[in-house]
């Protein structure tokens, strides 16, 4: 039997979802803006469809990720906030991957988290990526493209001593937050290069074609779908 490869199309259409008017301004501490929390059904939809299936009439096949594959069974909820994060260092968290459901806590603690994850997404999503608006204004469609697939990466499926998929009892597969490949400053390799395996493993993925970047103009904006 022959199997036809994929059509690459030779018009892609980003379609990038823009950041809502809600969550604009940003939340700061002292600040005199409300904090703000908003469902993106869209942004959802938007993600699993560039990233995880990549087809939409076969016109979103260069995003497409086979490292998402385990993900066509997940429930991702997607959620805007305007509120700031500080991660240390003066530096802003701009998005987050969790798995939305609390380990410690009463009961009313774990209930009021359950509910309000149902009353924003309709069931309790596996796993919930927030971003934060008024930082993702500021980025790239390169860079918002690229921080999407970083919280991605963050949803994985547990794996037990053999490598293989784990599942619960029902047959679902046990999600887990993937940590990242590296953990390093970048004032100890400036002084020791590349000294663990996950930091060669970077370097040599540097030294990729980054078959994605062409699709995006020097400032990392969309260049407007010609290939
Ligand atoms: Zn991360």
């Amino acid at each position: 039997m022959k199997i036809s490869s994929p059509q690459i199309p030779n018009f892609v259409e980003l379609r990038r979802p823009a950041v809502p008017d809600t969550v604009c301004d940003l939340c700061e501490r002292g600040a005199d803006v409300p904090a703000m929390w908003l469902p993106d059904d869209g942004l959802a939809a938007w993600a699993r469809e560039l990233f995880i299936e990549g087809s939409n009439q076969g016109a979103l096949l260069p995003f497409w990720n086979e490292d998402y594959a385990h993900l066509k069974l997940a429930r991702i909820g997607f959620l805007w906030t305007n509120v700031e994060c500080g991660e240390g260092g003066g530096k802003v968290r701009a998005g987050q991957a969790e798995i939305p459901k609390p380990r410690t806590g009463n009961a009313w603690a774990k209930s009021r988290v359950t509910f309000q994850m149902a009353q924003w997404f309709g069931v309790v999503p596996d796993f919930v990526i927030t971003l934060c608006g008024p930082l993702v204004n500021a980025l790239s469609d390169m860079a918002f493209c690229a921080l999407v697939e970083h919280e991605l990466k963050h949803c994985g499926q547990a794996r037990d001593e053999m490598g293989e998929p784990k599942y619960t009892e029902d047959g679902e597969p046990k999600w887990c937050i993937e940590p990242h490949t590296v953990e390093e400053h970048s004032s100890v390799t400036a002084r020791y290069g590349a000294w663990d395996d996950s930091l060669k493993e970077l370097v040599a993925s540097l030294d990729r074609n980054h078959e994605l970047v062409a699709l995006f103009d020097e400032w990392g904006n969309w260049k407007g779908g010609k290939r």
